[in-house]
């Protein structure tokens, strides 16, 4: 596979090193060269979820990891399912929340784990990651308690779940977590600041499990094809629409790839809350990132969404027509009331797929069927869920087990001169 670094088109990279390197020179976003149609997609969908994985991410990757070495790794990484749910007439939930940390992020983390596994070498590697939640907890048990890896995950204080905070910052051995006083784009910034530093990079092996990581968006495309072999299996094969709850903007830029790849999908819905830098872009041309907001989507307050490069990219190069592509905001007003309406629908759901499931049904019309991604167990937002509905909400076992467990994290103001030396001590 050949990928091509967004900034500096010149530097090109395979998979292998698109996955270990990260980001490319001048922080340039890696992306594939070759993106093309599979050819017989009827026959892809009516395969089994990790073969027909494997077979997607043979033709992603030009083969340079096979088929079958592919199938070895997702049945490590992917040991859970994504079932769909029907929501209402004609919307489906495809629920992505049935991994170790209730969240989608398992798919894409799990993965890379098996790709940093397969060329990490004997080095030790540090990883460095920012998260606006739910990628903390899926990386730190991705990687908890392998050899040779260090993980230092940061994060904004107090702006994300107790328990979500919980799931990552009790673990401790190899997994090292900040608390910043800042925002989420603070922290992200954190860690391009880190990569950039040419000299702390000389003295030790660095890389991020965020989503520009290439080996997480690829693992998130397999699950774009799942949802259509189940909706075909339910006879709801009109025009299928996706809406997708957006903050980084990693889920969105995995599924335009999977139409990139053949599949078919008439149109994509970015959701966002009321962070909502990507729908006025996409009405005004002008790319203007205001001061995040805090909001019951947590894990969507992105103001600056570093893998919007990719999706402008898709656009550019003519894969996709705009027309495939449109954005909406989501308050926090209508946040709460998509929580409820879907509730007296019997489904129980926490606030970033009911930012979804609100953009969906304002979009959608007759001839089409709506899904949209559940990118979380309710529980992860037992909080901001139990104050929404009115009503309890049980703790599954993965969250009650680290519930009563001490957090241990760090804290540092939003200042590189700290993160560096705490990097260094790490060594
Ligand atoms: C990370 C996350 C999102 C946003 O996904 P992106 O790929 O960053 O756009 C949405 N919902 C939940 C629950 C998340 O954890």
């Amino acid at each position: 596979m050949q990928l091509y670094n967004l900034k500096q088109p010149e530097q090109q990279v395979s998979f292998e090193q698109a996955v270990l390197q990260g980001l490319g020179q001048q922080q340039g976003l890696f992306f594939p060269k070759n993106l093309k149609p599979i050819e017989d997609i009827d026959a892809l969908l009516a395969m089994d979820f990790n073969s027909r994985n494997a077979s997607v991410l043979a033709h992603l990757l030009d083969h340079e990891l096979s088929e079958e070495v592919l199938k070895g790794m997702l049945d490590e990484a992917f040991t859970f399912k994504a079932p769909l749910k029907q929501v209402d007439d004609n919307s489906y939930c495809l629920e992505l929340f049935h991994g170790p940390t209730l969240a989608f992020k398992d798919f894409g983390a799990r993965f890379m784990a098996q790709c940093l596994k397969r060329f990490g070498g004997d080095e030790k590697l540090t990883i460095v990651t920012a998260t606006s939640g739910d990628t903390g907890a899926a990386v730190a048990h991705a990687f908890y308690g392998m050899d040779n890896v260090d993980v230092v995950i940061m994060y904004p204080k107090g702006k994300i779940s107790l328990l979500q905070e919980k799931m990552f910052c009790t673990l401790g051995k190899n997994i090292k977590t900040i608390a910043v006083e800042g925002t989420f784009d603070d922290c992200q910034q954190l860690v391009k600041q880190t990569f950039d530093d040419q000299d702390l990079r000389s003295q030790m092996r660095l890389n991020s499990a965020n989503s520009i990581n290439i080996s997480r968006i690829a693992a998130q495309v397999c699950y774009y094809f799942e949802a259509v072999a189940q909706l075909k299996q339910q006879n709801a094969d009109d025009k299928v629409v996706i809406s997708v709850p957006s903050g980084n903007f990693g889920n969105l830029t995995a599924g335009l790839m999977a139409k990139c790849l053949g599949l078919p999908v008439e149109r994509f819905i970015a959701a966002t809350n009321v962070n909502d830098t990507v729908p006025r872009y996409w009405q005004t041309g002008n790319w203007a990132p205001a001061v995040t907001v805090p909001t019951l989507s947590n894990a969507m307050d992105v103001c600056e969404p570093n893998n919007w490069p990719r999706i402008e990219e898709m656009f550019k190069v003519g894969l996709l027509d705009k027309s495939c592509l449109s954005t909406t905001m989501v308050d926090e007003e209508d946040t709460q009331l998509s929580m409820r309406q879907m509730y007296q629908q019997g489904f129980t759901s926490e606030p970033h797929a009911a930012v979804a499931y609100k953009a969906l049904k304002r979009s959608i019309v007759d001839g089409e069927v709506g899904l949209f991604l559940g990118t979380a167990h309710p529980a992860k937002f037992k909080e901001s869920v139990e104050n929404v509905l009115g009503q309890p909400i049980a703790l599954p076992k993965e969250l009650a087990a680290c519930a009563t467990e001490d957090i241990l994290s760090h804290s540092f103001d939003a200042d590189y001169s700290a993160l560096r030396a705490f990097l260094l001590a790490q060594r």
